[in-house]
């Protein structure tokens, strides 16, 4: 059986694994992101653990989820580097090229996710399904029938966070106002928890407190409103046979995830034939994910 490697990097760790075809993890790998705003220190990171997995191994290639927008088709990233600093416009591929003999291809994090949702998890009997990963942020992934993931002419399709759901409302840093992220994440609990009562406390706080801190709950209840509204507007536009939503929020979805679907149907034109479906993967999805897109893409390296 075919083996791959599935790296997944964020701002703050680089989570790796070595994976079989069918999605086994041999061996996996972590260390923190030295988030300097050296691209060159980070693509040494990468290739470092490329090797760690891959010594003693007969491997494919290597997959690579990152933040940002990313030309999938060349490795390289965008005008956004997400949350690492310096890292748009890092040409990925080539820079990895000269450190480490493996095939790479290159994807971004919430599409990753939303590869290992269509490969293993909630996604797999579906033929088109759009994915929010609810964080710190909102990262979105629309994936079509027959095409898999749509990553727009720019490579900028399905960035859903970015979407506006309040006109000149809270200021987003992309630079525009009243982005769905600002009202429908994490830090978006924080922030309406500090604007009911003054104080900044973290969202797991805030969600562990629901029960006993009106503050809490309202702030809570608002951000899965604002999720279930926008849920709305993805019916409209897209169509999708389901929406899976992942991220670390999720893991508190008991609390919230009624009142979004509860919102979502009040608020849509038609909420039938659609399917509102928690993600079965957390943490593993965006290995996972730039794995199966070396086993699916044997051509693209
Ligand atoms: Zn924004």
């Amino acid at each position: 059986m075919k083996k791959a490697i599935g790296l997944d990097l964020g701002g703050t760790k680089i989570n790796g694994a070595l994976i079989l075809e069918d999605g086994l993890f041999l061996k996996r790998a972590s260390t923190n992101t030295r988030n300097e705003g050296d691209p060159s220190i980070i693509l040494r990171q990468l290739a470092e653990m490329i090797a760690q997995l891959s010594e003693g191994e007969e491997v494919v290639g290597a997959g690579i989820g990152s933040p940002g927008f990313v030309d999938s088709e060349n490795g390289r990233i965008m005008a956004v580097g997400g949350n690492i600093a310096g890292w748009a416009w890092t040409d990925v591929k080539a820079g990895l090229s000269d450190l480490s003999p493996l095939p790479v291809v290159m994807e971004n994090d919430a599409n990753c996710a939303a590869a290992c949702e269509a490969w293993l998890g909630a996604g797999k009997d579906l033929s088109s399904f759009v994915m929010l990963t609810i964080g710190t942020g909102l990262g979105g992934a629309i994936w079509l029938p027959q095409l898999g993931l749509w990553r727009g002419s720019n490579f900028r399709a399905a960035e859903l966070g970015h979407s506006i759901l309040i006109p000149r409302g809270r200021k987003c840093t992309c630079g525009q106002y009243g982005c769905v992220e600002r009202y429908a994440s994490g830090t978006a609990i924080e922030e309406n928890y500090f604007e009911l009562s003054g104080r900044r406390i973290d969202g797991t706080s805030i969600v562990a407190s629901y029960d006993v801190d009106e503050f809490a709950r309202q702030s809570v209840d608002r951000f899965a409103r604002d999720l279930g509204i926008f849920l709305a507007t993805l019916r409209n536009i897209i169509d999708p046979e389901a929406f899976i939503i992942g991220g670390g929020v999720i893991d508190s979805r008991t609390i919230w995830w009624d009142t979004m679907i509860n919102e979502f149907k009040n608020q849509v034109n038609d909420p039938s034939s659609i399917e509102i479906l928690p993600a079965q993967y957390g943490n593993d999805a965006g290995m996972l994910g730039a794995a199966s897109l070396v086993f699916d893409n044997p051509l693209d390296r």
